[in-house]
C-alpha cells in the first residue's frame, strides 16, 4: 500500500508558503478595512439552488465545475465554487437592508471547482474578494476597482493590466444578446459542441470558450461595449473617470483601459455595473506613498476578486493518478 496523498487537485501549503499567503491576506485585510469594508465568512458549503440561481444555470461553472454532493439526508449540497451568491444570500437572510447602505464586505476563503487538475488549476483555491451591495452609484464601482489597485501597489504586483467592461442593462443588453444570437447561429459550423448549446441557451457564455476556432469567431463578434445605452455608456465612462481621479493605479494603466474601451466584451462576461480590475500589478513606490500619505478613499461597492492560484507545482501536476 502507497503513502497516503493529497487528493488530486489539492494542495498543501508547508509553514514558509503559509507565512508568505498570511502576508499577503494580512495586506489586503489592512486595506479593506481601511476602506470601510468588514470580514464576512459564509459556509463551505451551500444549498446547490442557491448557486443555480445564484450564478446562472447556463454558466460553465454551474454547468460542469460544481462540487456537488447529496448529504445523508439527500439533501443537495454545492462546496462553494464562487462568493459573490452566499454573501447575497447573507445580506437577505440576515436582514442586512436595514443597515446603511451600501454594505460593504470582504471575504478569504476556499472554492472548490470540479475541474482538470492541468497547470494552474485547482479543485481547491483560495480567494480574496469584496462585495458592496446596495449602491448603483458608479463611485462605489470605481472605488472597488481603486481598492484592488492599492492591494497590487502595496503588494509591488508588477505589470497590472485593468480591463473594464459593462454587460449593459435591462434597456440594451436584451437587443444585444439578440445580435450576438444571430451572429453566432451565421457561423455555427465553426463552433465547438459548447458554445452551439451556449448560443442557445446564453450567448454571452461563449466569450468563455478557450477553443481557438470559437475564439476567431468571437474576435469578430458584435461588441457589447458598441451597443450600450446612452445611460450605461454614462455610466461606464464616470466609472473610469473615478478611477483616475482616485490616483490609486498608475495613469498608464488606466489610460489603457480608457483606449481599450469600445472594445467590448473580451474574455469575460460580466453583470450589469460589475467593473473587474483584472489585475497583474504595478510596483509600489510613488503611488503608494502619495495614498500613505492622503489616506484611504470614502466609498466603494460591487466586486473585486483576486483569485490567487497557486503557481503549478510540477511535482504535483505530473503525479501519476490511479
Ligand atoms: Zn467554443
Ligand atoms: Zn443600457
Amino acid at each position: 500500500m502507497s503513502a497516503p496523498q493529497a487528493p488530486r487537485g489539492t494542495y498543501d501549503l508547508l509553514p514558509d508558503e503559509a507565512a508568505r499567503r498570511d502576508a499577503v491576506v494580512a495586506t489586503a485585510a489592512r486595506l479593506f478595512g481601511a476602506y470601510g469594508y468588514r470580514h464576512i465568512v459564509t459556509p463551505e458549503f451551500e444549498e446547490t439552488g442557491l448557486f443555480e440561481r445564484g450564478v446562472g444555470a447556463a454558466t460553465d461553472i454551474v454547468r460542469k465545475e460544481m462540487y456537488t454532493f447529496l448529504d445523508k439526508g439527500e439533501r443537495s449540497l454545492t462546496l462553494r465554487p464562487e462568493g459573490t451568491a452566499p454573501i447575497c444570500r447573507a445580506y437577505v437572510e440576515h436582514g442586512l437592508h436595514k443597515w446603511p447602505q451600501p454594505v460593504k464586505l470582504w471575504y478569504y476563503c476556499p472554492m472548490f471547482r470540479y475541474e482538470k487538475p492541468q497547470a494552474g488549476r485547482y479543485r481547491e483555491h483560495y480567494q480574496i474578494g469584496a462585495e458592496a451591495i446596495g449602491s448603483a452609484d458608479p463611485a462605489v464601482d470605481a472605488e472597488v476597482i481603486a481598492l484592488l489597485g492599492a492591494i497590487f501597489a502595496e503588494l509591488g504586483v508588477e505589470g497590472v493590466t485593468l480591463n473594464m467592461n459593462s454587460m449593459g442593462d435591462a434597456a440594451c443588453r436584451p437587443a444585444y444578446v439578440e445580435k450576438l444570437r444571430a451572429y453566432l447561429q451565421g457561423r455555427e459550423e465553426e463552433l465547438c459542441g459548447d458554445c452551439r448549446e451556449r448560443m442557445t441557451l446564453n450567448p454571452l457564455r461563449t466569450f468563455d470558450c478557450k477553443v481557438e476556432a470559437c475564439r476567431a469567431v468571437l474576435d469578430q463578434a458584435p461588441r457589447v461595449g458598441d451597443h450600450l445605452c446612452a445611460d450605461c455608456r454614462e455610466h461606464f465612462d464616470t466609472v473610469l473617470e473615478l478611477v483616475r481621479a482616485a490616483d490609486l493605479l498608475d495613469e498608464a494603466v488606466v489610460a489603457a483601459a480608457a483606449a481599450r474601451r469600445g472594445l467590448g466584451q473580451r474574455r469575460r462576461a460580466h453583470r450589469p455595473g460589475d467593473a473587474r480590475a483584472a489585475a497583474a500589478g504595478r510596483g509600489p513606490g510613488r503611488r503608494r506613498r502619495q495614498r500613505r500619505a492622503r489616506g484611504a478613499p470614502r466609498r466603494v461597492r460591487r466586486r473585486a476578486g483576486a483569485a490567487r492560484r497557486r503557481p503549478a507545482r510540477r511535482s504535483r501536476s505530473r503525479r501519476p493518478q490511479p
